[in-house]
Formats: C-alpha cells, structure tokens, sequence
C-alpha cells in the first residue's frame, strides 16, 4: 500500500515497524463546541484509513485524543459560569453522538489531556534536562527551537522564513522568537496542575507528544491530521518527541486537505461553517460520509447542498441495489450455483480487486466507490436478466457487496427493517395479493393507495411485491 507522506512529499509504501501491525495517531478535537463539517473530513479519514488496514489484515491500534483544556474551553466555561470539565464532558458526549452517526468506529483508546498529565509532566522535564526546555521566570516552559537542528523538516521551509514569521506576544518570555510553550503557568482563576517548575497547564503541542509516548510508544507508524496542522502543531509534536525520545516519531505523516466552502477552508473563526449536527438533520450523516469518499482525501472538497443532494442520491442507489438483493435472495430457489453463475461470481472478483488496488494506492476512494458502483451495476443486470438466479449466487454476490462497501463504512444500516411500520406494510401488501387473487382489484388499488399514503412505494416484481420508503 502507498500512502503520501508529507515529511518526503511523495507516496511512499508502507511498511510497518512490526509486520501485520499498525500504530496510528490523529489530532482529535478540541471540546468546546459541536464539530463541524471541515472538522468532521480528519475524522472519518482516519477511521477509513484504520478500517482499510483491518481488513487487509494489520492489527491497529489506533489514538485520538480529546483536547479538554485550552483557551477556547476556558473561555465557553467562564461564558456559562461552569468548571472547564462541564464543557468538555458535554461536547465529548456530543462528539460519540455526531461520530456514530458518520460511522466512525471509536477508536482504540481517546485520552483526553487533563487525564494525561503524568505524561505531559514527564516529557517536559526530559526536555528540560536536556537543555531542549526552560522554564522562564514567569513559570511558562518553553521549547528551545534552536536546539533542534532539524526543526522545520516536515513543513519544509527553511528556517529563516519560520524565524521572519515568529513573534515574542505580550507577556511571553521566550529566549527567541521561535520557542514555543510547552507549559502555561496558572493565570487567576484558570484551572492548573502541580508541575516541579510551578502550576499550570499544558501548552496544545506538548499533549499529542505525551499520548503518543505512553500510549503507542516512542516510535509510531502513522501520525495524521488535517493539512492546517502540519505547521506548527505537528512540526512542533516531532521536535518535542524526537528531542525527548532522540529517535524518529512517526514514519509517515498522512493530512486530509481542506474542507471548504465557497472555495474557502471552512473554519469556526471565519463563522463559515455548518455543524455536523445540522447537516445531518438535512441529508442524513451517512450521506455526510458518503460525501467525504467521493474525492480524494488530500484534494480540497467543496461542500454545497447540490453535492450533498448528488450524494444522497448515490448512497440510495447503493440501499436500492442492496435491498434488491436481500428480496431476490428471500424469494430465490435453493440449489447450488450453476455453471454460469459461477463464472459470473468469479468475474465479479474483478470489482473487488479494483477497490483494493485504488484503496492502495493512497486511498483513492472515489475509484474505489466507482468500483462499488459498477459491482452494483453488474449485480443488477445479471439479477435482471436472469429471474431465476440461486440463492447461492445472490448471496455470494449480496456478501461482496457488503464487504466492500462495509470497508467504506456506508450502506450498512438496516433502514428498513428498522421501519417501526414494517410489519403492518408486509400484512398490506398480503392483503393486497390475496385481493389481486381474487380479482378484486379495486381492493387492491385502495391498498396500493392506502401505503403510498404511508409513504411506501411498492414495486410488483416476478418474485412477489417489493416496499420501499419514497
Ligand atoms: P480542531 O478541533 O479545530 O483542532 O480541528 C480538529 C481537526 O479538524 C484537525 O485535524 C483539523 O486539521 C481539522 N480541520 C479543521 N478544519 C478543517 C477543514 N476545513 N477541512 C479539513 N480539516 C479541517
Ligand atoms: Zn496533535
């Protein structure tokens, strides 16, 4: 599998640090709000990513931390007069509920900063006494930017350009304008934590270094994150752990790009943004999901309603061909596969090998996706033109579907056997054979009308008659 690595600026293969193993890490969120849209984009690349490699067979462990103490959350908790926890516990709930929804899969394990102090307090003082860190004297600890002679390799801009960008604000007391604070001393009224260098709290930066450490080890396989975070949050992440740790950090360094609308990177400080929340409640999460495959993950996406409209209706084409899959296979013959399914079956081998070579060839997903749909396709033509298809071959070719599409985490839900109304269409739709049975067919026509007013659409189809939610 080839995945583009920033620090080379190429796609590299992979090749795991242990065989049959990964350990990956990605920038979660900072509490303090629903996530929206942009955000979303990180977090359910990284879920596919994880996904992939489980279903080639690695084993993963994979972290994504929860930012629970920064500015922005001591700011909404002052604004609501509660404690920073209150906030943060809030929104960690909210996340669960917004990722479910998109179908991004909990993580192996998601800390959280405020329970990783131990971590923090311990990889600062390494620094320090490795001259890599000093605590000024107004108790904020800084990292020496200069004592790293390898600081800026993974932004790739020389130095100086990093330095003309760097400035000293109000109130820090950095030796040089490129350090950065590794610990904020305790400001009045603020949450803080006992250091040996004074009560504070964690610099953002420092928090990812510490996870990463004493939870997937000095030395991981993947780190990711959106491409805003490369600098400085994550060039400062490698300086931090490598000077601590004097080996690499991660060996490759995978960023989504931009989120964007109206061509512009969606963002909370540039109010252009829609929640998650929101989004979903008008075309449904999975179409969210459904949306984020169709480009690649580092191409900028532009979010408009006529592209999540488009892919809605993809995703119900996918439900559609699914659901007339699982009716042909409850009303097929049994036996065995014949010849010619057989040979068909084999054939459809080839969709699934066109997935796997575009998900190895840096996540492609949008040829993956093509691929599902001509799967969908073939499987739709063949069920067409041959009524009498088994059991055996409908089910071998409903499995595909679902695994390849299960990779993709979309079309896996049970809509409509889900529909609290199913049992009272399915008594319907009897009542409306046993009248057609009869010739009673005005009967039939009031039941035809009695379900269209339920919403349902039915479909007569040579294996018996077929609901659909319009
Ligand atoms: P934050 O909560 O702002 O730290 O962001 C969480 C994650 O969302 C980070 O990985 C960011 O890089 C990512 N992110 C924020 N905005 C966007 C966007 N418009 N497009 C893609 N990723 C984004
Ligand atoms: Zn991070």
């Amino acid at each position: 599998m080839k995945l583009f690595n920033t620090l080379t600026r190429q796609k590299d293969e992979f090749v795991p640090i242990t065989p049959g193993e990964v350990k990956m890490y990605s920038c979660g969120p900072t509490v303090y709000n629903f996530f929206h849209v942009g955000n979303a984009r990180p977090f359910i690349v990284f879920d596919l990513l994880r996904r992939y490699f489980e279903y080639r067979g690695y084993k993963v462990e994979f972290v994504q931390n929860f930012t629970d103490i920064d500015d922005k959350v001591i700011a909404k908790a002052n604004e609501e007069g509660v404690t920073y926890d209150v906030i943060a516990d809030r929104y960690i709930k909210e996340y669960y509920v917004d990722a479910e929804g998109l179908g991004i899969r909990r993580a192996t394990l998601h800390p959280r900063a405020t329970e990783t102090m131990d971590a923090i307090i311990g990889i600062i003082q390494k620094l320090i006494d490795k001259g890599h860190a000093y605590a000024a004297p107004n108790g904020d600890v800084y990292f020496r930017t200069k004592s790293d002679p390898e600081y800026g390799k993974l932004c790739h801009q020389p130095l100086e350009d990093l330095q003309a960008g760097a400035r000293i604000s109000v109130g820090e007391q950095k030796e040089d304008p490129m350090d950065f604070a590794v610990w904020k001393a305790a400001k009045p009224g603020e949450p803080s934590w006992d250091a040996p260098w004074g009560k504070g709290r964690p610099g953002w930066h420092i928090e990812c270094s510490a996870m990463v450490n004493k939870y997937l080890g000095q030395t991981i396989d993947i780190h990711g994150g959106g491409l805003d975070l490369t600098f400085p949050h994550h060039e400062n992440e490698i300086a931090q752990s490598e000077c601590a740790n004097g080996c690499t950090f991660a060996n490759y360094w995978v960023h989504n790009g931009f989120l964007t609308i109206d061509n512009e990177k969606m963002s909370k400080s540039k109010g252009n943004f829609f929640m998650v929340r929101e989004a979903a409640q008008a075309f449904g999460y999975e179409t969210i999901r459904m949306f984020m495959l169709s480009a690649h993950y580092r191409t900028p996406l532009n979010y408009s309603e006529e592209s999540l409209r488009m892919n809605k209706a993809s995703l119900e084409r996918l439900y559609e061909a699914r659901n007339n899959m699982e009716f042909r296979i409850s009303k097929a013959p049994d036996g065995g596969m014949s010849p010619e399914e057989a040979e068909k079956l084999a054939a459809l081998g080839a969709y699934k090998q066109k997935f796997i070579d575009a998900m190895d060839d840096d996540l492609n997903t949008a040829d993956a996706l093509s691929a599902v749909f001509e799967l969908t396709r073939e499987v739709n033509g063949y069920m067409a033109a041959h009524q009498d298809a088994t059991a055996a071959f409908l089910t071998a070719a409903h499995a595909l579907f679902m695994e390849l599409t299960g990779v993709l985490g979309i079309a896996q839900r049970r809509e409509e056997a889900a529909d609290p109304d199913a049992e009272k269409i399915e008594a319907l739709i009897a009542q409306r054979a046993a009248a057609k049975k009869n010739k009673d067919f005005a009967e039939a026509d009031r039941i035809r009308d009695e379900l269209a007013g339920m919403g349902v659409t039915i479909k007569d189809t040579r294996q018996g008659t077929q609901w659909s939610r319009a």
